[in-house]
């Protein structure tokens, strides 16, 4: 607890124990296969998914409960939205490896996200909010798919964004989490300074000891 604690306050993962260090909801995404505290998938099961998205904010605890209700009444379907959510992530970090190697990505995975992104329906609202008005994006449909769309929508805004050009996988031999390089020097290569970063001075510190 006191290392997660550590971690959360260096910005390399929030207090659920999910790497942050991506900068943005699609990298930190590519980076949930593990998380900080657990053995195993990050996103296992629906509920795994429902705190990843409060934690990086795209759900309110009411709604939370409300999706979670389907874990009980659907557990197949549920089960389904994770794997499809897995398979879409395993896609997305084979494009992440291409984009931050200097190689073109996959264009067939443009295709495939657009195929997701039609499927979802969205309305703007208008709702009271603390000193006025607040302008935000509604869901027509119900249902634990619709529970991909922020993150579908900010792969895909990724995508469209100078982000793109930017992105990188951590030097270290140990760590595979990407982040968007957005260093003044353009030179950064780890994924965080704290962990990886330390680990390479240390190592490298232990080097020069020997030589
Ligand atoms: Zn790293």
């Amino acid at each position: 607890m006191a290392k997660l604690n550590a971690l959360a306050k260096a910005g390399v993962v929030n207090v659920e124990g999910f790497y942050t260090v991506g900068g943005r909801t699609a990298i930190d995404f590519a980076n949930s296969s593990r998380r900080f505290g657990k053995d195993g998938e990050g996103l296992e099961r629906l509920e795994e998914l429902l705190t990843f998205l409060k934690s990086m904010g795209h759900l309110h605890e009411e709604e939370a409960s409300t999706y979670h209700m389907y874990q009980f009444q659907n557990p197949d379907r549920c089960a389904a939205v994770m794997a499809d959510l897995r398979s879409i992530r395993s896609r997305f970090i084979a494009v992440l490896g291409q984009m931050s190697s200097g190689w073109p990505m996959d264009p067939t995975f443009v295709g495939e996200l657009n195929e997701k992104l039609e499927g979802f329906r969205t309305y703007l609202s208008l709702t009271p909010a603390e000193g006025g008005m607040e302008l935000s994006t509604r869901l027509a449909d119900d249902g634990p798919e619709q529970l991909m769309y922020p993150i579908i929508k900010d792969i895909a805004e990724f995508l469209a964004s100078e982000d793109g050009s930017r992105v990188r996988q951590c030097a270290s031999d140990h760590c595979e989490l990407f982040f968007i390089n957005n260093s003044r020097n353009g030179r950064r290569r780890w994924c965080s300074m704290s962990t990886c970063g330390n680990r390479a001075k240390v190592n490298a510190y232990l080097k020069r000891q020997e030589g």
